[in-house]
């Protein structure tokens, strides 16, 4: 089984028009870096042939640069060097707010991604998402935001994350176009989009999948996987056998069997080490057998498929 992807193919996100490589990069971690520190990560991403840029007004939040932190500090590289833009497709998230802790009425996302838009220093966000679902929004309210913001020119596709699939259906019936991205947790040690309706959505609507912490936080890559518990050191087995077959380390082989479902799910790089980004690309390089694939879900299942 090989995904026959290369950084050149592009994904399309649903029917917005826009198409991404099969391995975007992540700025949950970006913020507090020196710009040239933050310059060299965008440019490894680069090299690596991410084009999708995810990031979120609550990167930063916790930490001495602040709710905005991560937004600013990818608008002072863009400030630098504008060229970047060109290279980019920019996705930002909005709709935590501590210590609220959700807020998705239509005034609070309009006003949220304006904000975005001022410390990014564009003109238009390309993936406009709500973080995670705010029980207390009806979703015509969701769908109200993402309408005026996209009439407006300021987003051009809409995305959510954290939702549920009846929750993005939910959504959907509201919203008079379709949505791009949903961006659930999903990794070797993440494994409920497969089966709980997240992926069979995004089948039948055709929406982009973003997977967020494709190493489960960095669980799956630890070398000696020391830190892990027993199941992620079982997946790392079985992840370690594939990549000792396939000449790559263990990251390239998660990459790589994320990108294998059907929804040809885009996992989101978290490291925010110029190497280990660069790296991430020899998962282009990962073929897995069917047989392979399976073990890996076995592990993380830690009993036989049925
Ligand atoms: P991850 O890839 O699962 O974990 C990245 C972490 O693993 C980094 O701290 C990295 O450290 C560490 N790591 C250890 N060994 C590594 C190795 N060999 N190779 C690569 N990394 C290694 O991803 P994540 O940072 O948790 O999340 C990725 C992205 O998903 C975020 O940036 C964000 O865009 C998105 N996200 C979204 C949500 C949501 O609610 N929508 C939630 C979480 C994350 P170094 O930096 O030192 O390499």
């Amino acid at each position: 089984m090989n995904t026959g992807f290369t950084a050149d193919t592009r994904i399309p996100l649903g029917t917005s028009g826009l198409g991404v490589a099969p391995l975007g990069w992540g700025m949950w971690r970006f913020a507090g870096a020196e710009r040239a520190v933050a310059r060299a990560r965008v440019d490894a991403a680069l090299e690596a042939g991410c084009t999708l840029f995810d990031t979120a007004d609550i990167y930063g939040f916790g930490s001495e640069s602040g709710f905005g932190g991560a937004e600013a500090l990818l608008g002072e590289v863009l400030r630098e060097d504008p060229s970047l833009r060109a290279r980019m497709v920019i996705a930002t998230k909005a709709g935590i707010t501590p210590p609220v802790p959700y807020n998705s009425t239509t005034a609070y996302l309009v006003a949220a991604c304006e904000a975005s838009l001022r410390r990014l220093g564009i003109e238009q966000i390309d993936l406009f998402q709500i973080h995670r679902p705010d029980f207390l929004a009806h979703p015509g309210e969701v769908a109200a935001a993402f309408d005026r913001l996209r009439a407006s020119g300021k987003i051009r596709a809409a995305g959510v994350s954290n939702y549920s699939a009846t929750q993005i259906e939910s959504l959907c019936a509201h919203l008079p176009f379709e949505l791009a991205t949903i961006q659930p947790e999903f990794s070797p040690l993440a494994i409920e989009p497969l089966t709980d309706g997240i992926f069979d959505v995004a089948l039948r609507r055709g929406i982009a999948v973003l997977a967020w912490s494709p190493l489960g936080q960095g669980r799956l890559g630890d070398a000696a996987g020391a830190s892990a518990d027993g199941r992620a050191r079982a997946i790392a087995v079985a992840l370690d056998s594939i990549a000792a077959r396939a000449g790559v380390d263990r990251p390239a082989v998660a990459y790589a069997w994320i990108m294998a479902h059907p929804t040809r799910a885009i996992p989101l790089i978290g490291s925010q080490n110029p190497a280990r980004i660069r790296d991430s690309s020899r998962a282009y390089r990962v073929e897995m057998t069917r047989e392979e694939w399976y073990q890996v879900l076995v592990a993380s299942r830690g009993e036989r498929m049925p």
